[in-house]
């Protein structure tokens, strides 16, 4: 077992399920302390609960300014500083272009992109030079999908956000990178697509028909890109946008 991430110590928002719990336990397991955030207490405890005791759960929310002043004065305090932030929290769901309220944009751009944006700069102060931001956008921040438009464009700035912050941080020599995952299952299909078990099974068969490698990927597999984009291994690499995704950005 390697040890990528002895004596680091990591921010994952959205760390309580899905794939930055995946991350979470795999920062861990490769020796790192890690926080993990988001909204739901009982998921938070559930996760706290697996990560053991170097995973430390506070629930805030990425939309509240507030919030993340307190996770960053909560991890000054326990810790004087981060080596790591993964920006992962977000929600994805389906809007129809010409029946769209102001409400479902709020949402979606408050969380996705101002969430991620505040996150990242309320977390500057902590984070040590030479360290790494890795961002989850997603294969939709390139790419038309029904119904999608305002998710799609909210991933679309984060991938800008790694390229314009990688230029604004270059004196700190902080790196920053965004994973973009293809179609994974996790909690987000469910809670935010409304997605039923059939549906499910659908878009699989639809995957398994025209994605390069046939078939969904896992939370663990996104969490390994996360992984090499925060590590020593990517220490040449800042700016990008890495498609982790079966080959589902190229149908
Ligand atoms: P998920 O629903 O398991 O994870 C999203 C997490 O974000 C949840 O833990 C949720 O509680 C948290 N969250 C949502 N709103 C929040 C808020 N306001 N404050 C704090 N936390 C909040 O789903 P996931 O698939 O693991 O999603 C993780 C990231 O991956 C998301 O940014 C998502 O857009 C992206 N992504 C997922 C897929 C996929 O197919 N699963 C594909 C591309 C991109």
């Amino acid at each position: 077992m390697s040890e990528r991430f002895q004596n680091k110590v990591a921010l994952i928002t959205g760390g309580s399920t899905g794939i930055g719990l995946a991350t979470a336990a795999l920062f861990i397991r490769e020796g790192a302390k890690v926080y993990i955030t988001g909204r739901n207490g009982k998921s938070l405890d559930k996760a706290a609960t697996e990560l053991g005791p170097k995973g430390v759960a506070i629930q805030s929310d990425v939309a509240e300014i507030a919030d993340l002043e307190r996770v960053r004065d909560r991890i000054k305090e326990e810790d004087g500083r981060l080596d790591i932030v993964v920006a992962n929290a977000g929600i994805a769901e389906n809007n129809t272009f010409g029946e769209t309220s102001e409400a479902e944009f709020d949402k979606t751009f408050d969380i996705n992109v101002k969430g991620l944006f505040f996150t990242t700069q309320t977390m500057l102060p902590l984070l040590s030079d030479g360290g790494a931001v890795v961002l989850t956008a997603s294969i939709l921040s390139g790419k038309g999908f029904p119904n999608m438009s305002l998710y799609s464009a909210s991933k679309a700035a984060v991938r800008s956000f790694a390229r314009s912050w990688s230029n604004d941080l270059r004196e700190r020599k902080i790196r920053v990178s965004a994973v973009s995952p293809g179609p994974v299952q996790t909690p987000i299909m469910e809670n935010g697509l409304k997605m039923n078990a059939e549906q499910i099974e659908q878009y699989r068969a639809m995957v398994a028909q025209v994605a390069p490698l046939e078939r969904f990927g896992e939370p663990s597999e996104i969490a390994e890109a996360i992984a090499f984009l925060a590590s020593d291994a990517a220490r040449y690499i800042t700016g990008v946008e890495l498609s982790v995704d079966g080959g589902m950005a190229q149908v």
